[in-house]
């Protein structure tokens, strides 16, 4: 076992849902002919380390083994890791759906509850999400539209655009319509109740879903603000999200104090929208190219990015 943890690629875990798509191009070099893949988990427990010495371990086991030096002196409290980031390829829509705070989610013995978020990577001209009901809707109304399978005209529907970033709190109505492709960063919870599916014939967890949703959160498109050579897209009381662009040939700096989050460091998931390039830290390098996601350890300190071609990075941090 290594006396100190390094960056690490993890390998993307390929999961089928019946709204996706059959081809992952351009993203990922990987098609299917029978059920189509909706997510491509990149931080889940599931999926493997890429390289170095812990390759094939997973995610879960290294983080079971390396709590502290990977998530910093803070998260002696954390009972799994703490985010889960996904890419989404939604063909169809995908269900009504609402998922719980933390106080809701420890009365049914999980951790904590799940807030979220999707940056937007790609997005045909029609695409949308729903977040929350039309103003003045009420749960009687909603009911009655689930029963009747008519639910849509009531969701507050936004087009989405490449490069958008959207902030889904916990307790939000919400739906992810077709034509984004979108990278999802979540509380690590599986805990997700279905209001509605468009008549199709999964079940349905009304009552929870309910007492779980919220009339008014805090939901909604989050303009970007700049900091540290990069921007902030979001910063939620669970994670923060910033996008760096940098330029083939040149160089980005940053470190494991990102601004505003723990002075002594903080895990970083970084993953490649786009281009190539290594992460770089003092002992090592890190070859990282568009859909792969690298994880760097509280531990490792200040670390860089030389860009072989033009890259934009996302970097997450949990909170
Ligand atoms: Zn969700």
């Amino acid at each position: 076992m290594p006396a100190t943890l390094s960056p690490f690629r993890l390998r993307p875990w390929f999961r089928t849902r019946i709204w996706g798509v059959r081809d992952l191009s351009p993203w990922y070099n990987y098609t299917v002919t029978g059920e189509p893949i909706g997510e491509v988990w990149l931080s889940g427990d599931d999926c493997l380390v890429d390289n170095g010495p812990l390759a094939g371990q997973r995610f879960a086991a290294v983080f079971a083994a390396h709590r502290e030096a990977l998530l910093g002196p803070g998260w002696t409290h954390a009972e799994r890791f703490p985010l889960l980031m996904k890419v989404l390829f939604p063909k169809e829509k995908l269900s009504v759906q609402v998922h719980p705070g933390d106080a809701m989610a420890r009365e049914a013995g999980e951790p904590h509850g799940k807030t979220e978020c999707w940056y937007v990577l790609d997005a045909t001209p029609d695409a949308s999400v729903a977040l929350g009901l039309k103003p003045g809707t009420t749960e009687e109304q909603m009911r009655a539209a689930i029963m009747n399978n008519g639910l849509e005209p009531l969701l507050h529907w936004m087009p989405v655009r490449k490069a958008d970033m959207i902030f889904v709190d916990a307790g939000t109505i919400h739906a992810i319509g077709p034509g984004a492709v979108l990278l999802e960063t979540q509380q690590n919870s599986d805990m997700t109740y279905r209001l509605y599916d468009y008549g199709r014939p999964r079940e349905l967890h009304l009552t929870d879903g309910l007492k779980a949703s919220r009339a008014v959160t805090r939901a909604g498109k989050v303009t970007p603000r700049p900091e540290d050579g990069g921007e902030v897209l979001v910063q939620s009381d669970y994670f923060r999200v910033d996008r760096f662009s940098v330029a083939a040939g040149e160089r980005h700096s940053l470190s494991a104090a990102v601004p505003g989050l723990d002075a002594t460091g903080c895990v970083q998931l970084v993953f490649a929208a786009q281009g190539s390039g290594s992460v770089q830290w003092d002992g090592g390098s890190l070859e990282l190219s568009r859909g792969q996601l690298a994880v760097v350890p509280a531990a490792v300190g200040a670390w860089s990015f030389p860009a072989t071609d033009a890259v934009e990075l996302l970097r997450a941090c949990p909170i």
